[in-house]
């Protein structure tokens, strides 16, 4: 597959060779063959993630009137300090320290929206801390907003406030 801006080119017609299994590509400028491309999750061509991808280009075709729903996940890994990533956590322990990292990040996220004068336009809608992300409702361009606040991982999942 690949990705909303790498399918708006042309490529040569000749063959490559995958850079993960050595196996023909498509093109002699891609980077991966079909299959790798698919179970990677990457772009054949530019190896970004796909999914990611599909998910910003959707984002971008949004009404920008509109409010939608949107899911915001958390960056664990900016609440996890060094000395803290260690291999031997166990599950019941990494999901406590997530619920923390969860409840640090919705206040400061708060705090961010109040600096950022965005607290109008943005309703948090739920938070669902076991899963590391929280649920908000407001247009495109604030979601893009939202995107840079800290902690934050990436953005998601775009429905209408009645789905
Ligand atoms: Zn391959
Ligand atoms: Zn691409």
């Amino acid at each position: 597959m690949l990705c909303p801006p790498c399918s708006q080119s042309m490529y040569t017609a000749d063959i490559g060779s995958c850079k993960e299994c050595g196996s023909f590509t498509s093109s002699g400028a891609f980077k991966l063959c079909r299959l790798c491309s698919n179970r990677l999750d990457q772009c054949e061509h530019c190896r970004c993630n796909l999914t990611k991808a599909a998910e910003e280009e959707r984002l971008k075709q949004l009404d920008p009137s509109r409010k939608f729903k949107f899911l915001v996940s958390i960056n664990f890994d900016h609440y996890r300090k060094t000395e803290q990533k260690s291999s031997h956590t166990s599950r019941e322990k990494m999901l406590k320290e997530n619920r923390e990292f969860a409840a640090q990040f919705q206040s400061e996220f708060k705090a961010w929206l109040r600096k950022k004068r965005l607290v109008r336009k943005v309703q948090v809608l739920s938070e669902l801390p076991n899963l590391g992300m929280i649920v908000v409702y407001c247009t495109k361009d604030v979601a893009e907003k939202v995107k840079k606040a800290p902690g934050v991982a990436s953005i998601s999942g775009f429905f209408d406030k009645s789905a």
